[in-house]
């Protein structure tokens, strides 16, 4: 998964109930197969107890997708794409757009 989805990549999640929304990859965990989204899959939790008193407060923090649930937005071509590798002539490997062939970097 080395080219892959990565940190700051925009998203479209295909499955679920945030299903055709985007947002921007904040951070991906491959080896647990899941990535979190800005703003995407949101969970409320409640705020504990803290010292006795009652914090009447909530929060929301962003729970996991599984990344077979999202799909990768080209920058170029706005289309949500799959991700090639195309090795550019010094060697080096970069990801492209499966739909237009644009390079994603
Ligand atoms: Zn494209």
């Amino acid at each position: 998964m080395a080219f892959g989805i990565r940190r700051n990549d925009q998203v479209v999640i295909t499955a679920g109930r945030d299903k055709g929304k985007r947002g921007r990859v904040l951070r991906v965990e491959p080896r647990k197969d899941r990535l979190f989204v800005e703003g995407l899959n949101i969970v409320t939790r409640h705020l504990g107890q803290q010292g006795g008193q009652t914090r009447g407060g909530l929060t929301t923090k962003e729970a996991p997708l599984n990344m077979s649930n999202v799909k990768i937005v080209c920058p170029s071509c706005d289309e949500k794409s799959r991700i090639g590798t195309r090795i550019l002539g010094d060697g080096t490997k970069v990801r492209i757009c499966k739909a237009c062939n644009e390079v994603l970097e």
